[in-house]
């Protein structure tokens, strides 16, 4: 892929990179990975406060560059990678933290959260950032701020602005914050309840009746009163709980495949 398709917006702010090192390592990790490391700007400021740190990057020129910048240090390792097939169970207990390319932020964010780590911090476009963090009834919540918040507690931290990298990007930037949920949202088939969510925003503006009836018999979406409205205007534990009602009503036979 062409160098300017890679997201290749270096971070160059100092007060930038010091606050995302500190909100990912705080004053020390025993492992971090790092993706996408560039040039290393950030890889230096999280190099002192990583126990050990596995940089993820692309492209091979970049983790030439890295291998020459960072090679001697004995805490370091580079893999030339596309983050977006890494297995990050493959590092159990890491932080792991990026200034994300942001046409492939998305997969990467639900690939590491997937993977159950305690900590990732990223460094995202904010529009981005704003729907994953997203309450209900805001204008930015959809089914990506559902997703993310059934598997993890989502924060924005802070934002930076285009002037903080080279080249500037055309978008502002945000970093948020993931960690495993403090308390689950029980829903008795995680995939199935994915699923769910995905149909429930099909058509945003529609109510959860209309959108479910591709699933679910309208006779009983008719009951619920809840299905009367829209998902946007549901918490998420009010749409587990919808989906509960539904999917333990609805014998196999009587759900229409979706
Ligand atoms: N961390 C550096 C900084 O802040 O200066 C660079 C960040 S730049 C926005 C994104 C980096 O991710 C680039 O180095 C790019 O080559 C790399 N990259 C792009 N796609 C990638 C992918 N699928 N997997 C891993 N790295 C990728």
């Amino acid at each position: 892929m062409a160098r300017q398709k890679l997201g290749q917006h270096f971070l160059v702010s100092e007060k930038a990179l010091d606050r995302i090192a500190a909100a990912a390592c705080g004053s020390g990790v025993p492992l971090v990975v790092e993706i996408g490391p560039g040039k290393g700007a950030l890889t230096a400021k999280l190099l002192p406060l990583a126990g050990k740190l596995v940089a993820l990057e692309i492209d091979p020129g970049l983790v030439a560059y890295q291998r020459a910048r960072f090679g001697d240090q004995p805490n370091f390792e580079i893999h030339q990678q596309d983050a977006v097939q890494a297995e990050f169970s493959a590092w159990p207990g890491a932080v792991i933290v990026g200034n994300l390319p942001y046409y492939v932020a998305t997969p990467i964010i639900e690939r590491v959260v997937r993977a159950g780590v305690p900590r990732a911090v990223f460094l995202i476009q904010r529009e981005v950032a704003e729907r994953i963090t997203a309450l209900p009834g805001s204008r930015a919540y959809g089914f990506l701020s559902t997703l993310l918040q059934f598997m993890a507690e989502t924060r924005l931290l802070f934002r930076v602005a285009p002037g903080c990298f080279h080249p500037p990007p055309k978008v502002d930037s945000a970093v948020i914050e993931l960690r495993p949920r403090e308390r689950p949202v029980a829903v008795p088939d995680t995939e199935d309840f994915i699923r769910f969510l995905a149909l429930s925003f099909h058509l945003k503006r529609k109510t959860l009746r209309n959108n479910l009836s591709e699933r679910f018999p309208k006779t009983l979406l008719d009951q619920l009163p809840a299905t009367s409205r829209r998902a946007e205007q549901m918490t998420l534990e009010e749409l587990a709980q919808l989906y509960r009602t539904l999917v333990n009503d609805t014998p196999d036979k009587l759900q229409v495949a979706p």
